[in-house]
């Protein structure tokens, strides 16, 4: 099977997103009755006395019924038409919709990116004949200015952006993508299908490393795609999946299902303590800054409270007044606060973000990327003061 797995969720439109999800689209395995689905690891598939394949499956590469579950659980959580893709890592995922591009096309990207997807586009997109332009995204003159109409084939967002979380309107952008006849593709890791549904506001594609929230548990690296519609371009992204082996194992595929049950009650948690420590950190005298879309004066707060549903995310930046030194030294002086890259586990997460991403970032090097997960807020917010304390 090298088709795309369709949409065939059963969408039963009075239940919400949340029921769907927490009985992983509520099947029951027919010879069992199991309430969870069944673990496919077979490699390979026994042919029909007439040479054909009637189950549909033939060996594991292209295809896997335990990856199908989990895909469609994500197409009815992202409300995608053309179903969803799981891939081996966000990477794997976002790399395959600039693979499906041609030769002189063209693509607008934001300044404000995941680091290694920005580095892969820069080095990677030249090799093939391919432009990209990098653009403040939250500036959507500079979006317009930057389109090539009629070489221009996709325009690629994050919102919100990591690590300064810089808001896209994405509605926006999907009109002025489509006005020059190129698709939007939406990174939406940070914001989550609970907070935000990019498809519902015009992009074409979304794309989650699925290692962050949706897994939410740091023991799988995913990525996913959803697509709007199973067109061309589509089809050309699940052949490239297919061709080059991309998609996700099944243990990893049957992890990430059983996380997707509790995603809603996650998500919804984290946002909920982000927003509480993004208010308490507000104004903190050691802090010249807190980065948090769901903060009244954050730049981009009026699209976020339009464009996200629910919350603000899992994710917010504070920069220490006293410099970088100062920073790393609060890093190493967490306890509760685990001194690693990643975001969207249950546990939280700090990172000097700038020594990772290095020179060229737009990141400043004062900032700490704080990744709120559900220990208790106020043992968070203790630990980060104390830490703050003790380094300056
Ligand atoms: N997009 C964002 C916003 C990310 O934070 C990451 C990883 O940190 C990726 C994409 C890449 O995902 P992965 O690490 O699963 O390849």
């Amino acid at each position: 099977m090298t088709q795309p797995n369709a949409a065939d969720t059963p969408q039963d439109a009075a239940f919400s997103r949340r029921s769907l999800a927490v009985q992983a689209l509520g099947r029951i395995d027919p010879e069992t009755r199991a309430v969870v689905a069944p673990l496919h690891v077979s490699t390979t598939f026994v042919r029909d006395p007439d040479n054909g394949y009637s189950s549909g499956f033939s060996y594991a590469r292209p295809d896997n019924a335990t990856v199908r579950e989990a895909e469609a659980v994500l197409a009815m959580l992202e409300q995608a038409e053309a179903g969803a893709l799981l891939f081996g890592s966000g990477m794997a995922a976002a790399t395959a919709v600039f693979t499906a591009l041609e030769p002189g096309d063209h693509v607008v990207a934001p300044v404000v990116m995941y680091w290694a997807l920005k580095r892969w586009l820069r080095e990677e997109l030249p090799r093939r004949s391919i432009g990209v332009d990098f653009v403040a995204m939250d500036d959507l003159d500079a979006l317009r200015a930057a389109i090539r109409p009629g070489t221009t084939r996709l325009v690629w967002i994050e919102t919100p952006g990591n690590p300064l979380w810089t808001v896209t309107d994405i509605a926006a952008a999907a009109g002025i993508a489509h006005a020059a006849g190129a698709r939007l593709a939406v990174d939406s890791t940070a914001a989550s299908p609970v907070h935000t549904r990019p498809l519902t506001l015009g992009a074409d594609i979304v794309m989650h490393s699925a290692t962050k929230i949706l897994n939410g548990h740091s023991d799988v690296v995913a990525g996913v795609l959803a697509g709007a519609r199973a067109d061309a371009f589509w089809q050309r992204i699940a052949a490239i999946r297919a061709g080059g082996g991309a998609i996700l194992g099944p243990f990893e595929a049957y992890l990430l299902m059983r996380s997707l049950r509790t995603l809603h009650l996650r998500a919804g948690a984290q946002a909920a303590s982000a927003l509480a420590l993004a208010r308490r950190l507000d104004g903190h005298p050691l802090l010249s800054a807190v980065l948090y879309p769901g903060l009244p004066d954050d730049a981009g707060h009026a699209i976020a409270a339009r464009q996200m549903e629910g919350g603000f995310g899992y994710m917010l930046s504070v920069r220490v007044a006293a410099g970088e030194a100062a920073a790393i030294a609060t890093a190493a002086r967490v306890r509760l606060w685990k001194r690693a890259t990643s975001l969207g586990g249950v546990e939280s997460l700090i990172e000097h973000r700038a020594s990772i991403e290095g020179p060229g970032s737009p990141c400043p090097p004062d900032l700490l990327r704080l990744s709120t997960g559900i220990e208790d807020t106020d043992d968070l917010f203790a630990d980060l003061d104390r830490a703050l304390r003790a380094a300056v």
